[in-house]
């Protein structure tokens, strides 16, 4: 018997990545922005729109010359980066990807520290990358000797680390950046993953600020967050120039659309506005955090607009009894723990309601 379509043997039975997308009232589940651009914002990008809609009959500026430099223009708030060393694609799940394509590959490893994001392996085994994860502490940072210790005994050629870590908030400690960047040498690429990395707390420094020590350090960001542009889809990065070259070999030719560079573009003129929602997102992140520990829940130390928290004996019970009054957050992370993404106030409100009352009809 021949099983059909003739798929990857490593592929088979596999399902697609997704969380559930369900029609909720309130939806706490993917770390999405809970404010849509403003009026003025949406003006802008239907504009810049309806001029790129003139000339669609082109392929679009191959090289995003204008992105990139609107880009590196706004990530030279945290350290200097020029429009060489920005390189931008249709997510940073894509330039990830991207990465590994340039970078991994049969005979290469990559390595993270679990738990982390779920979408690393799945860019590793769709690149026939070796996939090898070392272990956080308890309080879920990573200590300095164990990855000294993965590094050497691995020798990666990627190292994917997201800060705020993904689904536990964790932020990386600048010594970890550090020691990874020189255990792995340039032999190999550290990809500091900082798709959060607006929200983080302040004192809490970006990786970026590291770019200029190492030229093996990659700092990725995305626009779905921040930018509350998740339906964008747009992600970027900053690195050494010779970086994005090496990644121009593996793109493919026009991969952001004229309509993408457009709309991008004009969400970045508008980014004080967008940011400002974002400290608004902080503090109701803090607040959170704050009511759950009041609560008697534990919850790990947040630099993201999610949170992780827990621990429960039956987190499934906890994941179905929210949904069943209209609350959807997401039920992953390590056992016994949820996380919930920071929504409005008004939101917060609902999921505080709907937890005490889940939590008192628990056996
Ligand atoms: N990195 C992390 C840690 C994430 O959580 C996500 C999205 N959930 C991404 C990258 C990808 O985001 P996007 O492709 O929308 O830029």
């Amino acid at each position: 018997m021949v099983d059909f379509p003739p798929l990857r043997e490593e592929l088979r039975g596999i399902a697609p990545y997704g969380a559930p997308q369900l029609d909720v009232p309130v939806q706490l589940n993917v770390n999405e922005n809970p404010y849509g651009p403003s009026p003025a914002c949406v003006d802008d990008i239907a504009s810049s729109v309806v001029e790129a809609a003139r000339t669609l009959n082109r392929y679009p500026d191959r090289e995003f010359v204008a992105l990139r430099a609107a880009l590196a223009d706004y990530l030279s708030r945290d350290a200097r980066v020029t429009p060489e060393m920005v390189w931008a694609a249709n997510g940073s799940n894509e330039v990830m990807l991207q990465l590994l394509q340039a970078f991994g590959g049969p005979g290469r490893t990559a390595v993270s520290f679990a738990p982390t994001y779920s979408m690393y392996p799945e860019y590793a085994r769709d690149t026939s990358t070796r996939w090898v994860t070392g272990r956080r502490e308890d309080d879920f940072s990573i200590d300095l000797e164990a990855a000294r210790v993965l590094v050497a005994e691995e020798r990666p050629s990627v190292v994917l680390l997201p800060s705020p870590n993904n689904p536990t908030g964790t932020a990386l400690a600048p010594e970890v950046v550090t020691t990874l960047c020189e255990a792995v040498g340039e032999s190999g690429v550290v990809v500091v993953d900082e798709a959060y990395g607006e929200f983080r707390r302040s004192g809490t420094p970006s990786a970026l600020e590291q770019l200029s020590a190492y030229r093996n350090l990659v700092v990725t960001r995305t626009m779905s967050k921040a930018f509350a542009g998740a339906g964008l889809r747009l992600g970027y990065l900053a690195a050494d120039p010779a970086i994005c070259d090496a990644i121009r070999v593996v793109r493919l030719p026009y991969h952001l659309s004229a309509v993408t560079q457009a709309a991008a573009l004009a969400a970045l003129r508008h980014a004080p506005e967008l940011l400002g929602k974002v400290d608004e997102l902080r503090a109701e992140r803090d607040r959170t955090v704050a009511w759950l520990r009041g609560e008697g829940f534990e919850v790990a130390d947040s630099d993201a607009n999610f949170c992780l928290f827990g621990t429960f004996g039956d987190r499934h019970a906890v994941w179905q009894g929210l949904l069943d009054r209209g609350v959807l957050i997401r039920e992953t992370g390590p056992d016994g723990w949820l996380r919930v993404s920071i929504g409005t106030a008004d939101e917060m409100a609902a999921f505080q309601d709907a937890l005490l009352h889940v939590m008192k009809e628990m056996p």
